[in-house]
């Protein structure tokens, strides 16, 4: 099939048909998607204070996962993959950060420092951040020794094997370092607290399994690397009797959980406790004609092939949203 032709869709009254906020695997699939059945929509990447166009893939190495590439690829040439795919149906890609919404009145206002546009509907694909400790060596590991995501990189080569630490005590940490002990010569729970916050099941499964070794009290302080600059170990620190120590690991996983960025939306349409965007469907907000897709709306699944799946059923939701309105 050919891509569309430039004069196939003009937005009626200066009104745009649709506006798609982010640009990780959720805001490109629905670009794709949405340019395909000429909704011509605009798409705001993201560029400093929201995150980096591509989103967080951009920020790894080799994604094994994605289905597609049987000898995988790196997040950013998928990302740039996708984004040239958006481009080529006709997408209308802008490097610019959101930072207003107004989905109170219709037609819905999106602005950016650059511009201001009106449109009949949105989607949202503003992901997440995994938290972070903000360790001082934090930035030199990040991906190197450092992941939040095990199912991600738990069986990647520089993980296979050896022994690691995950940092953590709710169920996103259990839930990692039971997952890593499929790959991982043995896995180290380092909890800053005196017990798990994780449900009973998933405390049950970590104390359980020889695998696993639960570190209380215990606060990670920084990163110790070897002479070829590899992760060697974590200094740790016993809270209790402020005493340090090196634990010798190869890797570090966060398990300390993740943030919606849902600042824009926040008192205009219903989040959770924990800031993610509700949706019913799949991908409606609580605002009709407003959908959110990926990360932000997704706090158990969190992959790319999720995200993009999201990002398509949001698309094909905008499309008949504007359909039944006419
Ligand atoms: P994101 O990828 O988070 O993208 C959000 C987008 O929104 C960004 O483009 C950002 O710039 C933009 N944005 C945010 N705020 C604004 C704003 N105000 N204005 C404009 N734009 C804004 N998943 C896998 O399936 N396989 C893997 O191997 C894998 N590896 C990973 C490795 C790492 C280090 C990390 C952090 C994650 C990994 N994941 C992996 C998870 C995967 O990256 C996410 O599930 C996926 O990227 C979510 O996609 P998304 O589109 O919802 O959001």
């Amino acid at each position: 099939e050919r891509p569309p032709q430039e004069t196939t869709s003009v937005p009626k009254g200066g009104v745009e048909n649709l506006v798609i906020i982010g640009s990780g695997p959720a805001g490109y699939t629905a670009a794709i998607y949405a340019a395909r059945a000429n909704l011509k929509p605009i798409v705001f990447e993201g560029y400093q204070s929201g995150g980096v166009p591509g989103g967080q893939l951009m920020t790894t190495t080799e994604v094994e996962n994605f289905p597609g590439f049987p000898e995988g690829i790196t997040g950013p040439d998928l990302m740039d993959r996708m984004k040239k795919q958006a481009e080529r149906w006709g997408a209308d890609l802008r490097t610019e950060d959101v930072e207003y919404v107004d989905v109170r009145n219709r037609p819905f206002t999106v602005r950016t420092s650059e511009t201001e546009v009106k449109c009949h509907s949105l989607i949202i694909a503003t992901g997440a951040t995994a938290k972070r400790l903000g360790l001082p060596r934090e930035h030199e590991f990040w991906s190197r020794g450092i992941s939040a995501c095990a199912i991600c990189d738990g069986a990647s080569p520089i993980f296979k094997g050896q022994e690691l630490a995950v940092v953590g005590g709710g169920d996103t940490a259990t839930e990692e370092a039971i997952y890593l002990t499929k790959y991982a010569k043995h896995v180290h729970l380092l909890v800053r607290r005196d017990k798990l916050r994780a449900s009973k099941a998933m405390q049950d499964r970590v104390f359980n399994n020889p695998n696993v070794t639960v570190h209380f009290n215990t606060e990670t302080v920084d990163i110790e690397s070897n002479s070829k600059g590899q992760m060697s170990g974590l200094k740790l620190r016993d809270i209790v009797n402020n005493e340090e120590r090196t634990l010798e690991v190869k890797g570090l996983f966060y398990g300390i959980g993740h943030k919606p960025n849902s600042q824009l939306l926040e008192g205009q349409v219903d989040l959770d406790e924990s800031g993610y965007v509700i949706v019913k469907d799949g991908v409606q907000t609580s605002v009709e004609g407003v959908f959110a897709a990926g990360d932000l709306q997704d706090h158990e699944w969190r992959q790319a092939v999720t995200a993009a799946g999201s990002g398509c059923m949001a698309a094909l939701s905008t499309e008949r949203y504007l359909t039944s309105r006419g």
